[in-house]
């Protein structure tokens, strides 16, 4: 986008995330200033043996250091913020913005890659949607969006040339549980002319969107009818299912055990924050497993996409030291199939069906909904905002 009196431009760089899944990362230069949106990870193909994950290539960011006025993070998932512990050192530890969810979560990863490295963060945390920071020539706005994770939110930039409508990975949630329905006409009002950058993940799944009642309502049906216990495969980051489900189980008197590393410590992380208010007493230790009868148990874990060394896998491989597979369990799937993961699901599913007589997914019954936008989405907000310019290059973005 150019004003064209003086020729001042703005530059819009994906260094990662663009006609790819993953290692999301967009640097927006105008002049000389610099913000950046976003450092993910992409995780290794099958053919990249000794590979633990993919970075950005910053390169273009050498000698710019002190231009760049602040790293914004839309939200926690592993491909925008994976990247940030070994990145914001390189470019010389700029400020942070994000929500607070976020925020914790990248703390937990520096200290994961680095102890005491967190410390070192110079962070803003957005508790207000409304809050506005003045970054030099840009002024960066938040709005709500709906998305797999807490604290997702959209990102305004706005410029002397032209607005950017960013809402990371987002989509339209039409039957919203215990919420209020989102509306973003208010981003029609911004200063124009605006440029909208919209992910493209599901923008070619025409699939009527599944609601979120709908999914909670087969959810809650499978637990209460379930004949033994119920084992539910998730997203480690998906804190609100975990929420509904943990607020269910008390309802009818469930105990929940909560298994998987990063599920855990997402869940410290929201209790921490006030996000999770379940009773003390719903969540029990895994040793306890056997304490209560198997209708009483519902088990929360990973390892949904067929991760070897994740809970899911590990019970089925029998290598699990609580947990084996009975007959009667109920093992469902709330989770989508990330790009690339397609035959280790398959092989997990396989062994599962050796063992167990349920087992549910998506393509059998509607227990997740997917947190990207797709066709409806993308027509809706793209109407409904009534964009000058509608930025036809779709940025790849996978959470
Ligand atoms: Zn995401």
């Amino acid at each position: 986008m150019i004003d064209s009196q003086k020729q001042k431009k703005l530059k819009i760089i994906p260094l990662g995330g663009c006609e790819e899944v993953g290692r999301n990362m967009t640097v927006f230069e105008y002049e000389k200033d610099i913000v950046i949106l976003d450092m993910g990870i992409q995780f290794p193909e099958e053919d990249m043996p000794g590979i633990n994950y993919v970075i950005p290539n910053i390169e273009y960011l050498k000698g710019k250091e002190k231009n760049i006025q602040a790293v914004i993070f839309s939200h926690g998932h592993m491909d925008h913020i994976g990247a940030a512990s070994i990145l914001l050192d390189r470019i010389g530890n700029p400020l942070i913005i994000a929500r607070p969810f976020t925020i914790e979560m990248i703390k937990h990863r520096h200290e994961d890659y680095s102890k005491g490295s967190s410390k070192r963060l110079k962070t803003i945390y957005v508790r207000k949607l409304e809050e506005k920071i003045k970054l030099g020539p840009f002024t960066i706005g938040f709005f709500q969006v709906d998305h797999a994770i807490i604290d997702a939110v959209g990102i305004t930039i706005q410029t002397p040339v032209a607005t950017v409508i960013h809402p990371g990975d987002w989509m339209i949630e039409y039957k919203p549980v215990g919420r209020q329905k989102i509306r973003y006409n208010h981003l029609s009002k911004l200063p124009k002319p605006t440029i909208l950058m919209l992910e493209s993940l599901g923008s070619t799944n025409t699939k009527k969107p599944v609601t979120e009642k709908e999914m909670l309502g087969n959810l809650k049906r499978l637990i209460k009818n379930a004949p033994g216990r119920t084992i539910i495969a998730t997203f480690s980051s998906q804190v609100q299912r975990v929420e509904q489900i943990l607020e269910y189980a008390s309802e009818i008197n469930k105990k929940v055990v909560l298994d998987g590393f990063s599920m855990k410590m997402a869940v410290e992380i929201a209790k921490k924050l006030g996000y999770i208010k379940a009773k003390k007493e719903t969540i029990i230790p895994i040793n306890k497993i056997n304490d209560y009868p198997d209708k009483k148990i519902i088990v929360l874990c990973t390892g949904a996409q067929g991760e070897e060394k994740a809970v899911l896998p590990r019970i089925v491989n029998g290598e699990h030291y609580f947990i084996k597979i009975q007959k009667n369990d109920t093992i469902i799937f709330s989770s989508s199939v990330i790009p690339g993961n397609e035959r280790s699901i398959q092989r997990l599913k396989d062994k599962l069906y050796r063992l167990s007589d349920k087992i549910i997914h998506s393509d059998i019954m509607d227990v997740h909904t997917s947190g990207h936008s797709n066709v409806w989405d993308i027509q809706k907000s793209s109407k409904r905002l009534n964009q000058l310019t509608l930025f036809r290059f779709m940025l790849i973005i996978f959470s």
